[in-house]
């Protein structure tokens, strides 16, 4: 009955915090301007470096990307000196979890942890990704809604960590790779079981139902499991899960509302029916075929394959207690993945950088660069699949992913050429998010 009145009060009182929040937005405006000395630039709108560059940076935006010649910079400026040094858009990666730990892979600790320990997790992980150079995530899958919180947490300035797009949990079929399976039926792990943990659907109806949920919680995209999964007990990774159908009615409602879609695919047959769905991206695509391939180019579907974490599954993960299951799945499907991926390489499918952060530590994301050069990409491609690309898959080209005038002061520097040695970008030196500086050990800046 009272609902009407405290919810304009409520407005009243937004409005009130909103008039005083006024002077401190006009005060970031007043921020000083920043120039800074790039001595390499590579700035992901070409495959080239530029010698000598300047960027000119007032508030979180870039205003200015010229050579130094061409930029005066005024005396008593604020200068961040990065001319010994390659400087790079801040890394964009497609696929994480950062809920997730890579130390713990017992399936009794899903039962044993309150949602509480993902949300501990998130800060720390989200600071070591930042820390890492990647100043933007896609984050596809966690508990519900876990992504979009720490969204909402990060962009209050809470804790520091990149900017994230987030997913709700990944949609998924009853005993499929997004359930819990492999218990009694008496166990449960569910926050919300009369929404299914707003994750199990079975037919589009249901599957209707939980995007439009999930969007009215505020996720910015949607992730489907299209096929099992390496990590889940008791699916197969190759096994179709969600229909064309249901898929079809994900992509659909999804899109209508301006979300994009990713499926979590391995297997050949899951990959086509998500790809004739309408998907945005197909995640991993281990089991691809030339008919997969030819399809996804022609539809313009991104890949987004996580060729570096095979290393650590079937290493430290043992350690961790990963159970013999998975370490079998993964052995099968691994050396396939990598192949399979250079193929898609070879074929001219988009390609965009995703490491399945959380199955490995955070903040070991730039290990996957070699990876994929290692399996058919140049230097550049793999940087552009992180930066340029990446901000085409998360629709988010008028803010990331480039640095040129307009975009935010997102970047990252290295000490060695990236462009010769890609390893160079596991040791970058230099972060800055939103004209904002997190990490230097490099420039030699006097305020
Ligand atoms: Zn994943």
């Amino acid at each position: 009955m009272n609902r009407k009145p405290t919810l304009i009060f409520r407005l009243i009182f937004a409005l009130g915090v909103l008039t005083l929040a006024l002077p401190a937005a006009m005060a970031q405006n007043a921020m000083p301007t920043v120039y800074v000395k790039a001595g390499h630039l590579f700035d992901a709108t070409s495959d080239d470096l530029r010698d000598n560059m300047v960027l000119v940076i007032e508030g979180e935006r870039i205003t200015k990307v010229a050579p130094a010649v061409q930029v005066p910079i005024p005396a008593g400026a604020k200068v961040v000196d990065l001319s010994q040094a390659w400087v790079l858009p801040g890394l964009i990666d497609c696929h994480t979890h950062l809920e997730a730990r890579a130390d713990h892979y017992d399936p009794i600790w899903e039962v044993r942890t309150t949602p509480f320990m993902g949300g501990f997790n998130g800060v720390v992980n989200a600071n070591k990704t930042l820390q890492a150079g990647f100043t933007s995530v896609r984050d596809v899958g966690s508990q519900p809604f876990f992504a979009v919180d720490l969204r909402r947490a990060i962009d209050e300035g809470l804790f520091p960590g990149p900017r994230v797009v987030a997913s709700g949990p990944a949609i998924s079929i009853t005993g499929g790779h997004g359930d819990m399976n492999s218990f009694a039926p008496g166990v449960e792990n569910r926050m919300y079981p009369a929404e299914r943990g707003y994750q199990l659907a079975d037919g589009p109806e249901q599957v209707r139902h939980l995007v439009r949920e999930q969007i009215k919680f505020g996720v910015d995209l949607i992730k489907v499991m299209a096929t099992g999964g390496v990590l889940s007990l008791g699916d197969k990774p190759g096994a179709e899960q969600l229909t064309y159908e249901e898929m079809k009615m994900a992509v659909d409602e999804a899109h209508r509302a301006g979300r994009k879609v990713a499926a979590h695919a391995h297997g050949t047959q899951g990959i086509k029916d998500a790809v004739r769905a309408g998907v945005d991206s197909i995640e991993h695509g281990s089991l691809i075929d030339a008919e997969g391939i030819e399809m996804m180019k022609a539809r313009g579907t991104y890949l987004v394959a996580d060729i570096y974490n095979d290393d650590y599954i079937l290493g430290k993960a043992v350690e961790f207690g990963l159970p013999k299951e998975s370490v079998d799945k993964e052995k099968s499907l691994g050396r396939l993945q990598r192949e399979n991926f250079a193929k898609a390489v070879a074929a001219g499918v988009k390609i965009a950088f995703g490491t399945d952060a959380g199955v490995y530590p955070h903040g070991d994301n730039a290990k996957q660069f070699d990876y994929m050069v290692k399996f058919g990409m140049t230097p550049a491609g793999a940087i552009r699949a992180a930066t340029s690309s990446a901000a085409d898959l998360i629709d988010r080209t008028h803010d990331v992913g480039t640095l040129e005038a307009g975009k935010y002061a997102d970047l990252i520097a290295v000490a060695a050429n990236p462009l010769e040695r890609v390893e160079s970008l596991e040791h970058v030196s230099f972060v800055m998010k939103g004209g904002k500086v997190y990490k230097d050990e490099l420039s030699a800046a006097k305020p």
